[in-house]
């Protein structure tokens, strides 16, 4: 059943933690490692890894600190979601040449139990799709505006990091589910062009041009009914001054925070939360994963009709995977941040 290609090199790369990083990440906390491409056991298989997503709550993950899921280790190789390719196998239920996802990232070639993996079919979606629109930030975007934070006909909805891999699908479902007016919030005209242009939001809002509730009111002088909040400090500030009675915000992420070495403030104006009776929910998106395949098969339907569309940011190469990821917490990514390795 193993099936080594003469293409499979004895050597794999791989990135550790070299040390944890002191508020904002720096290359040196990051080290290219060379190790031995090892063969399959019984029930497991070797997977040639051809895209891994670099994500924002990966930076919690560097802190020794207990969250949601367990801290990397310093020395130890990094792990995140990755798709490749079957090169070897000792299980019956993953042949040689399947195109898997799995949890194996940052590194070229992963060994997983078959169990670790998930074949993909990709007669209609590229490999790549899952780790973004197809796969768990696509469904946040999607949670975040049918569940966490429902938009009603009608609604006005405000998106913070729209640009971004899960903004971007949010804002765009919000208008599918009925939004009258989408506005969305980015760094820089280039991303606030694409958020009008190829997203098609309403409006869009530099964060890094000035003031941002004064931009928000000019955008939505009628007031918000939702807001996904990806950004957290100033931004939900911001939207809470601009929600309308009954306004419901969808906590998703902070990352305006992620790299602070103390305490982050909260919004100084959460009382306005009791007087205009506004819901504020978290989402995590790991709590709903039973239901990815259903949104993944609606997505790609989306994708296929136009009426989703989706970008994303490509760097090469498992040794530019800390640029990469250096690069989502500064926003050097339009879309998804990818490594093709
Ligand atoms: P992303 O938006 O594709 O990339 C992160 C973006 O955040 C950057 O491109 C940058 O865009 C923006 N950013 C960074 N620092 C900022 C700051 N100080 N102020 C404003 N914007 C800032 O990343 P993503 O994967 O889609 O994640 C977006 C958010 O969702 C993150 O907070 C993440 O932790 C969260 N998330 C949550 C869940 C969940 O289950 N709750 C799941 C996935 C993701 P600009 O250049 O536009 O500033």
């Amino acid at each position: 059943m193993t099936a080594y290609t003469a293409s499979t090199p004895a050597v794999s790369r791989e990135i550790h933690l070299a040390a944890r990083p002191h508020g904002t990440p720096v290359p040196g906390d990051f080290r290219l490692v060379r190790t031995e491409v090892p063969e399959p056991g019984d029930g497991q298989v070797l997977v040639r890894n051809t895209w891994m997503s670099v994500d924002p709550y990966m930076r919690g993950r560097m802190d020794d600190t207990p969250s949601y899921v367990a801290p990397f280790e310093v020395g130890r190789v990094l792990e995140g979601h990755a798709v490749g390719e079957v090169v070897a196998s000792r299980s019956p239920a993953v042949p040689v040449g399947a195109t898997v996802a799995h949890f194996a990232g940052w590194r070229e070639y992963a060994l997983l139990a078959a169990a670790d993996v998930t074949v993909l079919d990709v007669t209609d979606s590229r490999p790549q799709d899952h780790l973004h629109v197809l796969g768990q930030t696509g469904f946040t975007g999607y949670l975040a505006v049918t569940e966490t934070a429902p938009v009603r006909q009608g609604d006005v909805v405000f998106v913070s990091g729209a640009a971004g891999a899960v903004g971007s699908v949010a804002g765009q479902l919000a208008r599918k589910f009925g939004a009258s007016r989408v506005v969305g919030s980015a760094g820089g005209p280039d991303k606030t062009r694409a958020l009008t242009e190829e997203f098609g939001f309403d409006a869009a809002l530099d964060h890094r041009a000035g003031p941002l509730a004064e931009q928000l009111a000019e955008a939505a002088p009628d007031g918000i009914d939702v807001y996904v909040d990806n950004v957290g400090g100033d931004h939900l500030q911001a939207a809470i001054g601009a929600m309308n009675s009954g306004g419901r915000v969808a906590l998703v992420g902070m990352i305006s925070g992620y790299n602070a070495t103390g305490p982050v403030p909260g919004p100084a104006n959460l009382y306005d939360a009791v007087l205009r009776q506004l819901t504020l929910r978290g989402l995590l998106v790991t709590a709903h994963l039973d239901r990815l395949p259903d949104y993944a098969a609606r997505a790609a339907r989306w994708l296929g009709d136009g009426s989703l569309r989706t970008k994303e940011t490509v760097v090469e190469g498992v040794e530019h995977a800390p640029e990469a990821f250096l690069g989502v917490l500064s926003g050097a990514n339009t879309g998804k941040m990818l490594v093709r390795l």
